[in-house]
């Protein structure tokens, strides 16, 4: 224990980059408390798919590929048109390889033959675990357990201590309790939680209104940001996170999208190549005209609608639901979310498509079927089926699954906050989703997201345990 303060250091949210920091924190030999306001610590991360995105690592190695941080820095900067603060871009890309062999070493599992490409990386960065974000979670809640952290759990944090004399944060208040620290450390994730957050620094999401939900944890409503507004922090990366398309058949995840769905925008025209990966996706239809686009199909695509072979079992034994069976879009057309019409001209005027578009695009796309290749987006021939037997049908998709939001807090690379002069908020730090201008407008890769809670979380509690021995 501090001699003049309750702890050294008080970390606020305990789910990936909460514990790394308590982890940390307290390997450097100073006092953690770790604050929760659920039951249990986990946060998103548990929820989560568990893909961790780094380059130069030991199970790329495994699968016999070579890459490096350099590369893994140039694809972030590009693909965000350097609209992230790089010197965090950089930190990321060179640590998120040391902080995937950390959690190998607390037992994760990253299987090599798991790896894959999670965004539009040639060389695969995205480390997917076996046991999803749960066993991250697990992982290092074991590891906070083992150490001496104080794990305060049921305890939402809505006001920071701070002393007007010394212009710094001093703790956190507990219900009634004042407890002191020498450095706070911000880790409540995001704020897909809190409607108001949403209309205020993430209006893509909330333009989405009643047909979008979120999937993170309930208690990620934007504390941190509140708490660090209170000290003078600045908040950036406005209209940033990470919105996931649906059909919105359901509110549910879409487990498996099939090959066979034409996306056309309201032009008639293919845009994507329908199998691109979740994490550019949403960007690519929510760049559309509308904001949204129809996948369209015909009626053989309709009848043999099946799951295809990787989720048979699971959905024959009811563990999971899918969009894209006969039956389901039965349900949905009698619902009217599926748009039927006897002929592409009607279907085109249900949907507000332009007149006479939709009979080239599908000429065009069923003359590449024959060819045995898609000659404009290059999607795997074998998926693709004809869109030529009536009727026709048309299902709008919309980006408005809210998966993460990265609007947060200003920090600098050894993560503390800064305000808006750029200047350090004295005696406050912050890590992962709470933060901005780590992930930019583009989600660069499945996995981004958890490498910056973890790589930023470790960073944290070590600098934050740096922070308590010149702050004696
Ligand atoms: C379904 C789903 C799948 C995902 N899949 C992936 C993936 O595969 N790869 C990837 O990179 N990203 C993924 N993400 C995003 C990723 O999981 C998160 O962005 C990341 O885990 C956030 O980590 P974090 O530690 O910053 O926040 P969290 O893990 O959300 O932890 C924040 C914690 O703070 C607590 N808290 C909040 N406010 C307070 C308060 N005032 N007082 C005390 N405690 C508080 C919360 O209860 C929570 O436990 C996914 C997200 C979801 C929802």
């Amino acid at each position: 224990m501090s001699q003049d303060t309750d702890y050294d250091v008080i970390i606020i949210g305990g789910g990936g980059a909460g514990m790394a920091a308590a982890i940390e924190a307290a390997d450097a030999n100073v006092s953690v408390a770790l604050v929760e306001a659920d039951d249990k610590l986990g946060g998103s991360t548990a929820l989560s798919g568990g893909v961790y995105y780094a380059a130069d690592t030991s199970v790329q190695k495994a699968r016999g590929l070579s890459d490096s941080t350099d590369a893994m820095f140039e694809y972030y900067m590009t693909l965000n048109q350097y609209r992230v603060d790089a010197s965090l871009a950089r930190t990321l890309s060179e640590n998120a390889g040391a902080g995937l062999e950390w959690l190998i070493e607390l037992g994760v599992n990253f299987a090599p033959e798991a790896l894959y490409s999670s965004g539009v990386e040639s060389v695969p960065r995205g480390h997917a675990a076996t046991g999803m974000g749960r066993e991250i979670a697990d992982a290092l809640d074991r590891e906070v357990s083992k150490r001496d952290i104080d794990v305060v759990l049921k305890s939402q944090i809505t006001e920071l201590l701070f002393d007007e004399e010394q212009a710094r944060v001093t703790g956190v208040r507990i219900g009634a309790d004042a407890i002191t620290a020498k450095v706070v450390i911000l880790a409540t994730g995001g704020f897909g939680a809190n409607q108001y957050l949403l209309n205020k620094y993430y209006p893509d999401a909330a333009a989405q209104a009643d047909r979008a939900w979120y999937i993170g944890s309930d208690y990620c409503v934007g504390d941190g940001l509140l708490l660090g507004e209170q000290a003078g922090a600045d908040i950036v990366g406005y209209n940033r996170g990470l919105l996931l398309t649906t059909p919105n058949f359901k509110k549910e995840l879409e487990v498996y999208v099939p090959g066979w769905l034409v996306y056309v925008n309201r032009e008639g025209r293919r845009f994507v190549n329908e199998m691109a990966e979740y994490a550019v996706m949403s960007g690519v239809i929510g760049a559309q005209t509308g904001g949204s686009c129809f996948a369209v199909f015909d009626d053989e695509a309709r009848v043999t609608a099946k799951p295809n072979r990787q989720y048979e079992d699971a959905f024959a034994a009811g563990m999971i639901s899918l969009n894209w069976v006969t039956e389901e879009i039965d349900v949905q057309c009698k619902a009217g979310k599926v748009i039927q019409a006897d002929t592409l001209e009607q279907l085109e005027t249900q949907c507000g498509l332009r007149p006479g578009s939709l009979q080239s695009t599908l000429d065009q796309y069923n003359q590449d079927i024959e060819a045995g290749a898609d000659s404009a987006f290059f999607k795997d021939h074998g998926e693709m089926k004809p869109v030529a037997t009536p009727p026709f049908y048309a299902v709008e998709i919309f980006p408005a699954i809210i998966c993460l939001t990265s609007t947060g807090l200003r920090i600098n690379k050894k993560t503390q906050v800064l305000d808006q002069r750029g200047q350090v908020v004295p005696g406050l730090f912050a890590a992962g989703e709470t933060t901005g201008e780590v992930l930019g407008e583009r989600y660069i890769g499945g996995g981004n997201s958890i490498a910056n809670a973890i790589v930023f979380g470790r960073v944290a509690g070590q600098e934050a345990a740096s922070e308590t021995a010149r702050h004696n």
